[in-house]
C-alpha cells in the first residue's frame, strides 16, 4: 500500500547538472517520488536554469516543487551559502548580481584549470565541454580529473588537490551575505542559511554572525544537513530559537557527486507551508 500514500516531508536543497549535481531536474523529480518525498526544492548554485524542467517533471511525478537557489556569499570574511526560495525570476537587481558571480566563476575556473594542467593533463574542454552547465565550479574540475583516471571520485579529488589550501586553489567572487538577503527579500523570496556547521569549515558560524544575518532579514537556518557537525550545533539551534528563525532539514543532493542521498534529511510540510505564505513564487 505504501505506493498509494502521499509523500512525507520536503527536501529543500538539491543540485542538478545545471550546476554541480550529476542528474537532471527530471531525474531528481522521479527520485523524489521514488523515495516518498511530498516535494523538493531545486537549489542549483547561482542559477535558476533548471526550474522549468523541474516544475514540469514534478507535476508529472505528482510531487510538489519549490523554486530555489543557493547563492555564493560571504559574511565577515567567511564563505557562506545562502538558500533563496520563492523568488521572482524577473527581479533585475538579484539576477544582475548573480550574473556577475557566474562570469567571475568562469574566469576563476579557467585560471584554476591552467594551474592544475601544469601537473595533470586536463583541458578546459574536458572540464566544461559536455552538457548545459550554467554554473561552473571546482566539482567540474574534479569530474574531469576522475574521467582521466587521476582520482577515484570527486571527494578524493577535493581532498587531494582542490581544497582551499591547495596551490591550485583560487577563491571566487561572492556577494555580501546581508546584501544577498536583501536582494532575495526584494525579489519576493525568503533566505535560509545553508549548512551552518559544515565539518569542512574551520568552525561553525558564530551566533553573533547569525544575529547580524537575522537583523538583515534571514528567515531560516538549515539545522539538519548531513555535513553539519553535531557537536557544533547546540548554540546554533539555541540562537535560531532565540532569534525566531525557522529551521529546515535537507540532503544537499548532488547525484553521484556526493554521498548525500535525496530525502535522507527533510523539512516538515508545516514549515514549507509557512514559507510559501511569505513568497512571491511559491511553486
Ligand atoms: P566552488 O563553489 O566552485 O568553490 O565549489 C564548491 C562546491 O564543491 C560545493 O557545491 C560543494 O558541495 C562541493 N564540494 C566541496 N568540497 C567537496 C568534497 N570534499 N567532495 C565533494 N564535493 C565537494
Ligand atoms: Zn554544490
Ligand atoms: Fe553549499
Ligand atoms: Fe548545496
Amino acid at each position: 500500500m505504501a505506493h498509494l500514500l502521499a509523500g512525507v516531508g520536503f527536501d529543500l536543497h538539491t543540485h542538478s547538472a545545471f550546476s554541480d549535481g550529476t542528474t537532471s531536474p527530471t531525474e531528481i523529480a522521479a527520485e523524489a517520488a521514488a523515495v516518498g518525498l511530498a516535494g523538493f526544492a531545486l537549489t542549483d548554485h547561482d542559477t535558476i536554469t533548471g526550474w522549468e524542467e523541474a516544475r514540469a517533471a514534478a507535476a508529472a511525478h505528482r510531487v510538489s516543487f519549490l523554486p530555489g537557489i543557493e547563492i555564493t556569499t560571504k559574511h565577515n570574511g567567511a564563505s557562506r551559502h545562502l538558500l533563496g526560495y520563492g523568488i521572482d525570476p524577473a527581479h533585475g537587481e538579484l539576477f544582475a548580481a548573480l550574473g556577475e558571480v557566474q562570469v567571475a566563476r568562469l574566469t576563476r575556473l579557467k585560471e584554476m584549470v591552467r594551474r592544475v594542467a601544469v601537473d595533470y593533463a586536463i583541458t578546459l574542454e574536458d572540464v566544461v565541454g559536455a552538457g548545459d552547465v550554467a554554473t561552473v565550479g571546482r566539482p567540474h574540475i574534479a569530474d574531469a580529473l576522475v574521467a582521466k583516471g587521476y582520482f577515484a571520485d570527486r571527494s578524493t579529488a577535493f581532498e587531494e588537490i582542490l581544497h582551499p589550501r591547495s596551490p591550485y586553489y583560487l577563491g571566487t567572487l561572492a556577494i555580501d551575505t546581508r546584501e544577498a538577503i536583501r536582494l532575495v527579500t526584494e525579489a519576493g523570496g525568503v533566505s535560509v542559511l545553508a549548512h551552518p556547521a559544515a565539518f569542512r569549515q574551520r568552525a561553525a558560524i558564530a551566533t553573533t554572525d547569525i544575529a547580524e544575518l537575522a537583523a538583515s532579514g534571514l528567515w531560516g537556518i538549515e539545522t539538519d544537513h548531513p555535513e553539519n557537525r553535531a557537536d557544533w550545533m547546540p548554540p546554533i539551534v539555541e540562537a535560531a530559537a532565540r532569534l525566531g528563525l525557522e529551521t529546515t532539514g535537507s540532503s544537499d543532493y548532488h547525484g553521484a557527486g556526493k554521498p548525500n542521498r535525496l530525502g535522507a534529511h527533510r523539512t516538515q510540510a508545516a514549515v514549507v507551508a509557512r514559507l510559501r505564505e511569505r513568497v512571491t513564487n511559491p511553486q
